[in-house]
């Protein structure tokens, strides 16, 4: 994957008049800072939060690769001068100020449900997609000559009933459907049940002395969990003594920007952001941008919630918390997000007995748990209902592993199913 995201795009770059950017994950927009820094000048549209969104997560990102190159350049002193070792090793893909000049590369906001022309013939309209802050899907009109097709994108799609966002907007019925499969091959458990046992797990491990670790994605999956700990604590279902701390400056800076941002929310949430009460404030929490107060979580052998990224624990501070906790027979791991298939977070969950953490061998003795509910992706079932809704001809499926890609494809029909290779083209 490493090779892959330094290899050439496969276009030239220049060659590229728009972006449409759906929402601001990294895996959607991770990769804009090096488009840019390989010669694109054309425009990237997205709507208003997802910029504010992506500015954060772009800069992180290329502070992250800078200070890895850095560690990579001190523990192998001798590359610096080697010309024979491969430059990829020790540069970061793209640096701070490669970021920051792909922020100057963002051009026009757009708005839900308005419509929008690019250039003669290409006209985008976004829809709110429910998935994370600003999330949306696309419907693209082309027309050339007297040719007309439209094209509508799921972007990630959300699921419904969640209780910061609004559901998913379907775009209009389409010639072409371009769709994300994440969860193509099962159903969620339903909300209730979910948050009955994400309470259960926290309250279990306080009874038993210990500390839940919530490894968490930090767009959206942990302002929805502070959500829930503040719902649970008001109904008295959680301890009030309890102390959470937010463990990731991107989550913070995130709250925040969620925070200017009321007119993406479920109305009730925006009521009372209009009453002025925030509905991420919760008593005993602790924001820890410093690393030093971010080691000094553990001094907390017991009563604390930790929030941490990465979710899927591939990196970040949550491998720190997880060295102090994952070997306590009190504690609790609580996922509440997607782990993919090689991540430290899949391995804890398929059971293993122990696991290595910063070249060391920890034990999984704390009590781990899956909470599937709260996903921020639709479904097999809302897929296909929105699959239903656009009724397109002609159906590519772009994003998901691939068994549950062929899943998914054998659920549609009335429709040519195609799964492109990578780097592949298609006549639309
Ligand atoms: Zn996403």
């Amino acid at each position: 994957m490493e090779e892959r995201n330094r290899a050439a795009f496969g276009f030239a770059p220049a060659d590229i008049d728009f972006v449409l950017l759906t929402h601001a994950h990294l895996d959607h927009c991770g990769r804009l800072p090096l488009l840019a820094k390989r010669g694109f000048r054309g425009e990237i549209v997205s709507t208003a939060a997802t910029r504010e969104l992506a500015r954060v997560v772009m800069l992180d990102a290329a502070h992250l690769q800078e200070e890895e190159a850095r560690r990579d350049l001190r523990r192998k002193p001798h590359r610096r001068t080697s010309s024979a070792e491969p430059a990829f090793e020790t540069e970061p893909l793209y640096s701070v100020l490669d970021a920051l000049n792909c922020l100057d590369r963002f051009g026009r906001v757009a708005d839900y449900g308005k419509s929008m022309d690019l250039a003669p013939g290409v006209r985008v309209t976004f829809f709110d997609a429910g998935h994370i802050l600003g999330s949306a899907s696309l419907y693209l009109e082309l027309q050339e000559g007297d040719r007309r097709q439209t094209v509508a994108f799921t972007g990630d799609l959300g699921n419904r009933g969640r209780p910061l966002l609004r559901s998913p907007v379907v775009p209009p019925a389409s010639h072409i459907a371009v769709m994300e499969t994440t969860y193509g091959d099962r159903r969620h458990k339903p909300i209730g049940p979910s948050i009955d046992e994400f309470f259960d797990a926290i309250a279990g491990a306080f009874a038993r002395g210990g500390n839940v670790v919530i490894p968490t994605f930090a767009l959206e999956r942990a302002q929805e969990v502070l959500w829930y700990l503040r719902q649970g604590r008001e109904q008295g279902r959680l301890p009030a003594l309890m102390q959470v701390f937010l463990d990731s400056p991107m989550a913070i800076s995130a709250t925040q920007i969620f925070e200017h941002h009321p007119e993406c929310f479920e109305p009730q949430v925006a009521r009372q952001f209009g009453a002025g009460r925030d509905p991420f404030a919760l008593p005993g929490l602790h924001f820890t941008r410093d690393a030093t107060e971010s080691m000094a979580i553990n001094r907390f052998r017991s009563g604390a919630v930790i929030l941490a990224g990465a979710g899927m624990c591939n990196g970040g501070r949550v491998r720190h918390h997880l060295r102090q906790n994952l070997w306590r027979e009190s504690c609790a791991i609580v996922f509440v997000g997607y782990a993919a298939r090689g991540t430290l977070a899949r391995r804890i969950i398929d059971g293993a007995k122990s696991v290595h953490i910063f070249e060391e061998e920890i034990r999984v003795r704390a009590s781990i748990h899956t909470i599937n509910g709260f996903s921020a992706h639709a479904d097999r079932d809302e897929l296909l209902d929105w699959h239903t809704q656009i009724r397109p001809a002609r159906t590519f499926l772009v994003h998901g592993e691939e068994d549950v890609m062929q899943a998914f494809a054998a659920l549609l029909h009335d429709t040519r199913v195609e799964m492109p290779e990578f780097g592949q083209s298609c006549e639309l």
